[in-house]
Parts: C-alpha cells; sequence; structure tokens
C-alpha cells in the first residue's frame, strides 16, 4: 500500500521547516540569520551572499505572516529546492516565516495576539523594528508576500503595481493549471476581477501590511498572492510554488 507523500505532513513543525531551509542554504550559497526573536523562537532571514558593491536590486520573498496559512512557507520551500540555481544569479531577500508563533499555532495572530500584517506601522514594534533593520538601505525590483485565505474559492492576487502595465492575470494564468482561480467580483470588500485585485494608489488601511511599506520604498510591483485553504495541502504548496515562478517570469520581464 503507497502512502500518500502528505500523509505525514508536519505543516506547523516550525523545527522541521527551519532544518529544511538550513539543509537548503548550505547547499545554495544562501546567508541565513536570526534577526528577531519572539520568546523562544528564533526569527529567520536569508539572503544571497553579495559581493561588494553589488548594484543589482534584490527579489524579495516573505511567508508564514499568518501562522494558519501553512501552504504559503511550505510553497516557498518546495519553490526554493527546486531552483537553487537561482541563487547564483540573482540577489534574494527571503523571509520563509515571519510569524512562527502563528505557524506552531496554526493561528493567523503573533504571539500579543496583534495581526502581524496590519502592524507595520505600529512605532516600536519589535519585530516590525528589526525587520525595517533588514530591509533598511536595499532596493527591490519585486516583492512577493504569500498568503492564504479560508474563504478562498480558488486563487487570487493583489497587485500593488503603480507604473506599468498589470502582470496579475498572466501569472494567475500559470496558476490555474493547479487550482482554480477565485471569480468573486468583490473579494475581501475589494473589486476583483478573475482574481486579480490591482492598486496603482495606497488603500486606506490603519494597520498597514507588509505590501504597502514595500510600496512606499519604492518597490515597483508587490504581489500578495492567495491560495485557498480549503483545498489539498498538495495542490495549495503547488500553487504556491507556481505563483513564485511564474511572478518572477512576468514581474521582471518588464521595460
Ligand atoms: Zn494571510
Amino acid at each position: 500500500m503507497s502512502v500518500h507523500p502528505l500523509a505525514n505532513h508536519r505543516a506547523h513543525d516550525y523545527r522541521a521547516l527551519v532544518r529544511e531551509w538550513q539543509a537548503l542554504a548550505k547547499e545554495a550559497g544562501l546567508k541565513m540569520e536570526v534577526f528577531a526573536r519572539v520568546g523562544e523562537l528564533p526569527v529567520y532571514v536569508l539572503r544571497t551572499k553579495d559581493a561588494a558593491r553589488d548594484a543589482r536590486p534584490t527579489i524579495y520573498l516573505s511567508a508564514g505572516i499568518h501562522g494558519d496559512e501553512a501552504a504559503a512557507p511550505w510553497g516557498l520551500l518546495a519553490w526554493a529546492r527546486e531552483n537553487v540555481a537561482r541563487f547564483k544569479t540573482d540577489r534574494f531577500l527571503i523571509f520563509p516565516v515571519l510569524n512562527p508563533h502563528g505557524l506552531i499555532m496554526n493561528t493567523r495572530i503573533d504571539q500579543d495576539g496583534a495581526d502581524l500584517n496590519r502592524s507595520f506601522n505600529v512605532p516600536g514594534h519589535p519585530l516590525i523594528t528589526a525587520w525595517l533593520r533588514v530591509v533598511a538601505g536595499r532596493e527591490f525590483a519585486l516583492a512577493l508576500c504569500l498568503h492564504e485565505d479560508y474563504d478562498g474559492q480558488g486563487c487570487y492576487l493583489y497587485e500593488l503595481n503603480p507604473r506599468h502595465p498589470v502582470v496579475g492575470h498572466a501569472i494567475l494564468n500559470d496558476c490555474a493549471r493547479v487550482l482554480p482561480i477565485d471569480q468573486r467580483k468583490r473579494i475581501d470588500g475589494r473589486a476583483a476581477k478573475d482574481g486579480l485585485i490591482v492598486r496603482r494608489v495606497l488603500p486606506e488601511m490603519p494597520g498597514h501590511p507588509e505590501a504597502i511599506v514595500l510600496h512606499l520604498m519604492g518597490t515597483p510591483l508587490t504581489l500578495t498572492f492567495e491560495s485557498p485553504s480549503e483545498f489539498s495541502l498538495h495542490d495549495r504548496i503547488e500553487a504556491q510554488k507556481t505563483f513564485i515562478r511564474s511572478a518572477l517570469e512576468h514581474g521582471l520581464r518588464r521595460g
């Protein structure tokens, strides 16, 4: 009898995920560091080992800011495993799990009961302050924030793109080979078309998400991807992987 590859998947085992990243970092030549601590838990960042005076812009990847969205961090890891060569050609800054407490507890919120993705404008927030120190002075060519949604009826995407032609539909077309696209006309209170919510200007939000700060830093394209939490974990991980691959293909190929 064959065992399903995900039958024993420890989706909320933070330490297992960290061990996988440590092994990958060694293989890929990525520098992996603890940039913050929440209680006893280390929070990690990985970066390509940059040559001095390397002026190439960086690709920003982040997952696990909401702990009950497990396919995002595992999808990011799965993508990285299959794209080790890419870390030699491009510069990356990767936050594999921004909310380890949430991942372990399978909850959206952090150890203080806050939504970290509405806390980026909270003055003196310890984790955000540490995050700001890491990203300070960086220029990002593209930023990808990976999420999941329990209300999602398929994949959808927020595109924060102040200047260039929309790329989200091409990316969602690729994701549609793995999971359906969410066809709701309104998603989370915002107008959506074929799973895409485009923002040319900033939405009014009292608590700032990660994507807004990246946008305010001058990132020309910030994409927030959502896979539907109620679908199979295997397919959601595949969708996250497909999203990253396609976003790098379509999101960087711009004049
Ligand atoms: Zn989320």
